[in-house]
């Protein structure tokens, strides 16, 4: 726009006052002015007073100093040369200089170079004049001048692409090399954080190979980073567990979200440690597909331990609440529950259950005659020889209190109970523990049978209360022998045996 105006106004004047042709002078004057728009507008903008100064203080002066002087010297060249072949000779330092320094340097070696170019041009030598003189046709419409303008103007404008291609390129560069050092830090961060923690860090492909593990590995499990990186890492599950763990890593590749599970590994030193992984599944976004797992290892051998020892403790507790001290029997606390849960089920699938109720003869003459130490010998004598008597591992022999014994025996009947009743009183004699104070001069037993196989009692309370009745009626009839309520008749009782005769197992009608 400016070079329009200017071009109008300079080709009117010359036309009214020098008679100069219009259209020529305004094309040509247009032309200058624009081409000198060109080369003059960018080298204004690029030098500004930090350019300049940047320029002034950057690395290698000299170097700078030459790159800026080269393009000017190479143009002083062409000119005095008068050689047109060597018009553009300037052209490649221009654009040396103009991809080594910053836009001020490039508009400084190109003022140098415009000052040398026209200025010689000017005074009626370099290859423009040269080339105007041989071919004056083609010149009739440009002046040497502005032939060595418009050369200007081109290297002007290439020079200054070729500095913000490289502005361009560096800023990409400086990007490209920030984000390089976010990354590396970032890395490194999370590197120190994965080296530092006494969990194993791991990221392992499908393949079972790790792709990275950390050192803690060496501190859990012996092995060294080198050897586990090189090896399959399911091989050293515990062969017991490589089923869940199949289980638990499909279960992952299943979730978005981590998955928790423990199994064993092998120690280099052979033994296997317990671990707890959290393991989570990095998948590809497109098809889903598991790429890796990352899992997050702890070692929990102590407090595996410690559940497995809180466990036993429970345990040892609940066998404490169940079972008597002194005959290692279970308990009446015991006995109670197995004969509830006895007796639900007698009544619900009609089968029959018995009870005996077994009372040591003469204990308390025992007791006064040996001490109570030697009473709890006895005891423990006697709840041998009857457990000893039961064979079957669902009947229950359990201490019902003082030297009494109750013996729950499920789907038995009155006269499978009667000769069991019996084999206990004859392994408790077969013991022959000396009691001179009792009729026997042994230690002898009585016992109670009532067995529930008609629906005759009302509670498994009345049962007790039945058996209870049959030891009375024993000890009332002499003691060492069992006597058998059965449900509608009166008792039986069998194996009433005077001191030193023969046992028999005959069931008498009282
Ligand atoms: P009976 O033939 O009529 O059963 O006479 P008994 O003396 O056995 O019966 P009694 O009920 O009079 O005495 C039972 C004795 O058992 C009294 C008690 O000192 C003794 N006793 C109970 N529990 C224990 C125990 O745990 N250890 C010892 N050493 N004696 C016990
Ligand atoms: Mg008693
Ligand atoms: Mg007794």
């Amino acid at each position: 726009m400016v070079a329009a105006f200017a071009a109008l106004a300079a080709a009117d004047a010359l036309f009214f006052l020098e008679g100069r042709p219009f259209l020529p002078v305004l094309a040509a004057w247009f032309g200058a002015d624009a081409l000198g728009l060109i080369i003059v507008t960018p080298i204004m903008l690029a030098l500004d007073r930090s350019g300049i100064r940047a320029l002034a203080t950057g690395p290698r002066p000299m170097a700078t100093l030459l790159l800026i002087l080269l393009p000017a010297a190479a143009a002083l060249v062409t000119c005095a040369g008068e050689n047109d072949g060597l018009a553009f000779l300037a052209f490649p330092p221009l654009m040396l200089a103009a991809w080594r320094l910053p836009a001020a340097g490039t508009a400084l070696a190109l003022i140098l170079t415009a000052i040398v170019t026209v200025g010689m041009a000017a005074a009626g030598t370099g290859p423009f004049v040269v080339e105007s003189a041989r071919d004056p046709a083609a010149f009739a419409w440009i002046t040497p001048p502005q032939v060595a303008q418009l050369y200007l103007a081109c290297i002007a404008v290439s020079g200054f692409a070729a500095t913000a291609g490289r502005q361009q390129i560096n800023r990409l560069r400086r990007a490209v090399a920030a984000r390089a050092a976010r990354l590396r830090d970032s890395e490194l961060r999370t590197r120190v954080l994965a080296e530092s923690s006494s969990d194993i860090i791991l990221r392992i492909g499908i393949d079972g190979l790790p792709r990275y593990i950390s050192p803690a590995v060496t501190e859990m499990l012996g092995w060294s980073v080198a050897e586990v990186m090189g090896s399959d890492w399911r091989a050293l599950i515990h062969p017991d567990d490589q089923r869940e763990v199949r289980r638990m890593l499909g279960q992952a590749g299943r979730e978005a979200a981590s998955v928790g599970f423990r199994y064993r590994r092998r120690h280099k030193n052979g033994s296997y440690v317990w671990v707890e992984t959290r393991t989570r599944a990095r998948k590809d976004p497109a098809t889903g597909a598991v790429l890796e797992y990352i899992a997050n290892i702890r070692d929990v051998t102590a407090q595996k331990a410690a559940e497995e020892a809180l466990a036993e403790a429970h345990a040892r507790l609940a066998q404490l609440a169940t079972t008597d001290g002194l005959t290692s029997l279970p308990n009446r606390r015991s006995f109670d529950s197995a004969l509830a849960g006895e007796w639900q089920r007698a009544r619900r699938e009609l089968i029959p259950v018995s009870l005996l109720m077994i009372d040591v003869d003469c204990f308390k003459k025992f007791n006064d005659h040996f001490g109570h130490l030697a009473g709890d010998d006895c005891l423990r004598a006697v709840a041998d020889a009857i457990r000893g008597a039961v064979h079957r591992a669902w009947d229950t022999v359990a201490r019902f209190g003082g030297e009494e014994f109750a013996v729950l025996l499920p789907a038995t009947d009155s006269m499978g109970a009667m000769h069991i009743a019996e084999a206990m009183r004859r392994a408790v004699r077969a013991r022959e523990l000396l009691h001179p104070e009792s009729p026997n001069g042994i230690v002898t037993v009585s016992i109670g049978v009532a067995t529930e196989d008609t629906e005759h009692y009302a509670t498994a309370e009345a049962l007790i209360a039945a058996a209870d009745a049959a030891l009375y009626a024993a000890k009332s009839a002499g003691r060492d022998r069992v006597m058998v309520a059965p449900a509608s008749a009166p008792l039986v009782q069998i194996g009433a045996v005077p001191p030193g005769t023969a046992h028999q197992l005959v069931p008498t009608r009282a």
